[in-house]
């Protein structure tokens, strides 16, 4: 058994080390931090490959949803369609700008928010809908978009997860009014700390969101805005674009783990695919209708599949591991094989202590519910080698064996 981490970003950077450090010094010498060509040049080339007028370098992905909201200019009184299931930042940024986060559930098969539930709540007070492109492939963005045109509400699409991924064959973040993305180590295109981009095909709202970055001043010390300070620095923006360039590889290399997973697990006896068909987000089916396990099975392991418009970008690997306690069970057996795996995410925000007070009920999250105790993510990263993956597959098929035993 060999070490399986949930990623390791040091063979993926250390790859590019020369590069990397020939950029360090170039901007070292440049002796500009601060905006300039360095960061000109990476939001042109994010720009450039995802297919939209405007990309601003921010200082994180949660600052890049915080600048969209203050751009839309959505505070008190305002409600926000976020989904349940995701990381905090999203439902977060719309409580910092004095929102309402008003939380949807999530689909059990493709993890993204359920339309129908989104066409439940909205509100004359629902100012935009933030759908989440979870762990890799686009929530359903049609639907999302025939929904809140007729009432002039805003999409915010959370791409953090996401970058590169293809909704009918446009990229995810350019469909919607803005698109936001995160460089955190962990994602797709990893950087070297916090950073983020907010891209936008509109040119008045991209100007706005241009100057709260810049604590809404222009000129320099004349505030048209309240805004904050938001800027992606120069050093990471330039390391980030010799990165960048090798992202559609990262890519191809994650489809092609994905891949080997789901062929090699789905032949083992407890271990079924999710059928797109039961995606209630598409609207056929109703609620969760995945499989349970069968009165002689005390586990059942259910895949991740892509939808059909979507190109899937693996950010994750989410198993759902269903029968009671046995998710915990598989990723405490995975532990002491040094296997890293992962839950996202363990508490809801419905459920989250400091959004207590919006009193959202437990009993509506039914399929959050399940996901939060369910999903666990294996290693997918780019550089996992056949080795590797092999050790997570055969440990995987020992729990099950010790399990159904
Ligand atoms: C990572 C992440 C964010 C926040 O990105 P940061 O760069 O860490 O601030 C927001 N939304 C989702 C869904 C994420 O996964």
């Amino acid at each position: 058994m060999m070490n399986v981490p949930l990623l390791d970003l040091n063979q993926q950077n250390s790859a590019l080390e020369d590069e990397l450090t020939d950029t360090f010094k170039r901007v070292l010498r440049s002796g500009q931090f601060i905006l300039g060509p360095e960061v000109q040049k990476f939001e042109k080339q994010v720009a450039e490959m995802i297919g939209t007028r405007h990309a601003l370098g921010v200082t994180s992905g949660t600052d890049a949803i915080l600048l969209a909201l203050m751009a839309l200019d959505i505070g008190a009184g305002d409600e926000v369609i976020c989904p349940s299931f995701t990381f905090f930042a999203t439902a977060g940024c719309i409580s910092r700008v004095g929102a309402k986060p008003v939380f949807v559930d999530a689909c059990p098969v493709c993890f993204n928010l359920e339309v129908s539930d989104v066409k439940r709540r909205i509100t004359s007070r629902t100012k935009a809908i933030i759908p989440v492109h979870l762990f890799g492939q686009a929530a359903s963005m049609n639907e999302i978009m025939a929904l809140a045109a007729p009432h002039k509400i805003a999409v915010i699409e959370d791409a953090a997860q996401s970058l590169g991924a293809r909704y009918r064959g446009q990229a995810v973040g350019t469909l919607g009014t803005f698109g936001t993305f995160s460089f955190f180590p962990s994602k797709n295109l990893g950087g070297f700390g916090d950073s983020g981009m907010l891209v936008c095909n509109d040119d008045a709202l991209a100007e706005r969101a241009r100057l709260l970055r810049t604590h809404g001043a222009q000129p320099k010390y004349f505030h048209k805005l309240v805004g904050g300070n938001f800027r992606i620095d120069a050093l990471q923006a330039a390391l980030l674009a010799v990165k960048l360039p090798h992202l559609p590889e990262y890519i191809r290399q994650r489809q092609v783990n994905a891949a080997r997973y789901t062929e090699r697990l789905s032949s083992l006896p407890g271990v079924v695919r999710a059928t797109v068909e039961h995606c209630t987000c598409c609207g056929n089916l109703g609620r969760d209708q995945t499989n349970h396990p069968s009165a002689n099975q005390k586990v059942q392991i259910v895949l991740p599949v892509a939808r059909v418009e979507n190109e899937h970008i693996w950010n994750q690997y989410t198993l759902r591991v269903l029968g009671n306690g046995q998710r915990d069970a598989l990723k405490l057996f995975l532990t002491e094989r040094h296997i890293g795996t992962e839950v996202y995410y363990p508490v809801p925000m419905h459920a989250q202590e400091c959004f207590a007070a919006l009193r959202a009920k437990d009993a509506e999250f039914g399929n959050t519910n399940a996901l939060a105790r369910e999903c666990l993510s294996l290693p997918v990263y780019p550089e996992l080698s056949e080795a590797q993956q092999d050790d997570v597959i055969e440990a995987i098929a020992r729990f099950l064996q010790r399990q159904q035993s």
